[in-house]
């Protein structure tokens, strides 16, 4: 059996085949063309990265981690990418075998945070194709701390931070709305080591800073996490063990067009971040359409408290709702849901409409509850209109 290895690919989806990758190589032979495509020998790769900044269109930048690489006769013949295969590997080392199964237990985390969505979730039509899986607990990579702070004020009951990682230039291509997991180091009360916990990533696919191969995440301390105090305590310069990245469903549709209608608590909100930068990067803040419903405690401990009070309501349209106001009655995303009907109803009728959910898993069966009496006060049956979207790509759900 062959280990799984990860091999370099060209797009020629994107390809415009003007050869400058090939004539930059340093490695003869190692990207060839024929009068279809340019393609990469795998036997001949060293990964010296020449060939990626050079590309003009990003097509060089493709992955798949794969048990038999793709043969130069395979990828001649190609008139688009093959998807990521599951790569379950057999055979190998007990330690080996045993990584493979933490690995495949942190996809069966990720399965079962995305199951509010009641059933198969699916990707949106026109989102991109994520690259998963590209690092593994037997190979991951790793990252450098480019910077850490406290989103939450001193003093507010929740210590929330936003953590940069930089790959030093190694491929990390990562979509908003995907996940990396971070393996704290040491080992347990067990004596194995930590497993690593998954983070959504808060940054858009471009990198935290535009084209600088980095990402955000943003991480709540508890009190007894190992990860998350691991995490919050990091300083500039750190190195981190990184896997991933996971997730090929709670994607954002391409289409600038699309409605989203993001609803959040907590942490729940660093997808939302990517997505709104991502909109805001590609389309600017004319674009309509995008609203968000965000829950926490108070305005300390709203995480990007500052940040998003000066994104204009023309890209996003913003409801915080806060449950611990001394002397204000709580108030969750759902009450502010059915608060703002008209609109959701409006939203709930457009075939353009995203929904997606993210946080704590307790508020799914409170939004649930909120969209059946919107949906009924426009004659709609929610169950029927939700399963349509699901199965649509319009309905995700990320709880833990
Ligand atoms: P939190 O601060 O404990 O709560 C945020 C807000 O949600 C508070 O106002 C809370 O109100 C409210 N809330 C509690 N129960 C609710 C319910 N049943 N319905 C609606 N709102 C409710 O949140 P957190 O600790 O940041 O938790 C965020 C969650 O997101 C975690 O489960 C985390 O795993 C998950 N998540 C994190 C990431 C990440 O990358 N870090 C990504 C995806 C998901 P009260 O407490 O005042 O009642």
């Amino acid at each position: 059996m062959n280990q799984p290895l990860k091999q370099h690919l060209i797009d020629p989806e994107i390809c415009i085949r003007c050869y400058t990758c090939e004539m930059t190589c340093p490695i003869e032979g190692a990207i060839v063309h024929d009068a279809n495509n340019v393609v990469i020998d795998a036997d001949k790769c060293e990964f010296c990265m020449a060939c990626i900044p050079v590309c003009p269109t990003g097509s060089i930048d493709e992955w798949r981690i794969v048990n038999t690489p793709y043969s130069l006769d395979d990828q001649f013949g190609w008139a688009e990418l093959p998807e990521q295969e599951e790569i379950l590997t057999g055979g190998g080392s007990d330690a080996a075998t045993s990584l493979e199964a933490l690995d495949d237990a942190m996809a069966a985390l990720l399965a079962d945070a995305h199951k509010g969505a009641g059933g198969k979730a699916k990707a949106p039509a026109t989102a991109s194709k994520p690259t998963i899986n590209m690092y593994n607990l037997a190979n991951p990579i790793t990252a450098k701390v480019q910077g850490s702070y406290r989103l939450t004020a001193e003093g507010a009951d929740t210590d929330v931070r936003h953590i940069i990682l930089d790959f030093g230039g190694k491929p990390f291509p990562v979509l908003e709305g995907q996940s990396i997991g971070i393996i704290p180091p040491g080992t347990g009360a067990d004596g194995k080591p930590h497993l690593p916990r998954l983070y959504s990533i808060s940054s858009p696919r471009d990198g935290e800073r535009p084209n600088y191969g980095n990402v955000s995440l943003t991480v709540k301390r508890h009190e007894q996490g190992v990860c998350s105090n691991y995490v919050c305590d990091l300083k500039m310069g750190d190195e981190v063990q990184v896997t991933g990245p996971f997730g090929s469903t709670f994607l954002m549709p391409d289409d600038p067009q699309a409605r989203l209608l993001m609803i959040c608590t907590g942490t729940g909100s660093a997808p939302f971040r990517a997505f709104t930068m991502r909109r805001q990067r590609t389309v600017g803040n004319k674009s309509g359409g995008m609203v968000m419903f965000f829950g926490a405690r108070t305005p300390d401990s709203l995480p990007y408290f500052g940040p998003l009070g000066k994104i204009p309501d023309s890209l996003l349209k913003k409801h915080l709702v806060f449950s611990r106001i001394p002397g204000v009655p709580k108030s969750y995303v759902q009450d502010q849901l059915i608060v703002e009907e008209e609109a959701i109803a409006d939203m709930l009728t457009d075939p353009n409409t995203y929904i997606y959910i993210c946080g704590l898993r307790g508020m799914e069966e409170g939004v649930e509850k909120a969209f059946t009496n919107i949906a009924e006060s426009i004659g709609t049956q929610w169950v029927a209109l939700r399963d349509t979207m699901r199965s649509e790509g319009r309905y995700h759900v990320e709880t833990y």
